[in-house]
């Protein structure tokens, strides 16, 4: 086994590190079982017998069918198929709703099939980050075709009521799909008498390598493949299967099943260490998102007066790996589009950090953060031009909430 990279890793948000059974799992077929499942010699059937098992894993991991479950090349894609199938599923059915904090795998395509001529509801969130199923109720309409609401968000771990609000879709004729790729081993996901329709999630946010996910599609669902092609997948994706990354897959469901309990509560254990310590130890500080409904695993604390792309900085010279936002849209200066939705001051929307924790993180990793942390804010705030409530940083202040107020209005014409 290779040394672990000298990181404290705390952006498993992004993408985690690919457990030791599951690389173990996939060496082979890289390997010596390089056959193609779809050929009729022993060799062929043997690797898709491995398929066959992964599948059956990555069913129980969400208590669904085998036959329920199609592997994709990533949660991007399964967003798309999803949402894609549903539309063709009832093509006189032109209205989407979905919310405003959505992945941008969610949102873009929103905004293509718009040019498409469909219409989009954005649900809005309150400060906490939760949705009003008052605003979802009022907005379903007779050509409503889909509602797609994600299990948990991916900057804040705010977790949003799936179950209650399939309830409200269900028997209107309106399919109901959920991007889980966040909430997958971290909350329970039972597709047994669920109203979910259509959920996807994805590998290497599990634990998995990259290049796999998996959609969940209820049976009796129509389908219509995104990827036509060869007769994979029982024809619902074309393209040979991806059977290192897939069988990988299908370990890291089961890791996920036999860890569960023992992961939550130690990652939740630790996750609260460092939030607690963070919000103890440093001044004016706030943690963004509901305390409550939230993954056990994800902490996203706002810093006010200093720059969150600057606490990175300064984190990434001792080893520490946060995000400031989603991978997606980080390395522009844009403030994410999860806590402008959620109505944050200026200041903590420019300021805020996300820890996201794993399997992996140890008590000791987290006991150097909250080291580390107090005195990177310390030194950054007295950089700072409004490190205090002077007359001279609130004009500062004014003038870049204008310059963020006109930005936010081009910006709302183009893209999230
Ligand atoms: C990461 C992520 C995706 C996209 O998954 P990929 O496998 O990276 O394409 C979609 N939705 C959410 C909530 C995510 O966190």
């Amino acid at each position: 086994m290779s040394s672990p990279t000298p990181v404290i890793y705390l952006d498993n948000n992004a993408t985690t590190r690919v457990a030791e059974e599951v690389v173990e799992a996939m060496l082979p077929f890289l390997k010596e079982n390089y056959g193609n499942p779809s050929s009729t010699h022993t060799f062929g059937g043997k690797i898709a017998r491995s398929v066959k098992r992964a599948r059956e894993q990555v069913a129980a991991l969400l208590n669904a069918e085998p036959t329920e479950i199609i592997f994709t090349s990533c949660g991007t894609e399964g967003d798309n198929a999803a949402i894609r199938a549903a539309l063709a599923a009832n093509p006189q059915k032109k209205h989407i709703i979905t919310t405003q904090v959505e992945h941008p795998a969610i949102l873009n395509l929103c905004r293509k099939l718009e040019r498409e001529g469909y219409t989009t509801t954005y649900l809005s969130v309150n400060e906490k980050g939760m949705l009003n199923l008052h605003e979802l109720r009022a907005n379903l309409r007779e050509d409503t075709a889909l509602v797609s609401v994600m299990a948990a968000n991916n900057e804040t771990g705010v977790i949003f009521p799936v179950e209650r609000i399939g309830q409200m879709v269900k028997d209107r004729g309106i399919l109901f799909h959920v991007d889980a790729v966040q909430a997958v081993g971290k909350i329970p996901l039972n597709m047994k008498n669920s109203s979910i329709d259509l959920l996807t999630l994805s590998g290497h946010k599990l634990h998995a390598s990259k290049g796999v996910g998996a959609l969940y599609v209820r049976r009796g669902v129509r389908f219509r493949p995104l990827l036509v092609g060869g007769h994979q997948e029982r024809g619902r994706r074309g393209g040979t299967e991806n059977v290192p990354a897939i069988v990988g897959l299908g370990k890291a469901a089961e890791l996920a099943i036999a860890n569960f309990e023992a992961e939550i509560t130690q990652v939740r254990e630790l996750r609260d260490r460092l939030e607690l310590g963070l919000l103890r130890l440093i001044p004016h500080c706030q943690l963004n998102g509901h305390q409550g409904m939230r993954l056990p695993n994800t902490t996203n604390i706002g810093f006010k007066y200093i720059e969150g792309e600057a606490i990175l900085l300064s984190l990434d010279a001792y080893g520490i790996c946060a995000s400031s936002g989603s991978a997606c849209t980080s390395g522009s200066l844009e403030p994410s589009h999860v806590l402008r939705a959620m109505g944050l001051p200026y200041t903590i929307l420019h300021g805020s950090i996300r820890f996201s924790l794993s399997r992996y993180t140890t008590a000791a990793e987290i006991n150097q953060v909250l080291t580390v942390m107090p005195q990177v804010v310390e030194k950054l705030r007295a950089m700072s031009p409004f490190n205090s409530e002077t007359d001279e940083s609130q004009g500062w202040l004014q003038e870049r909430q204008q310059d963020l107020r006109e930005k936010d209005e081009s910006l709302k014409a183009v893209s999230f």
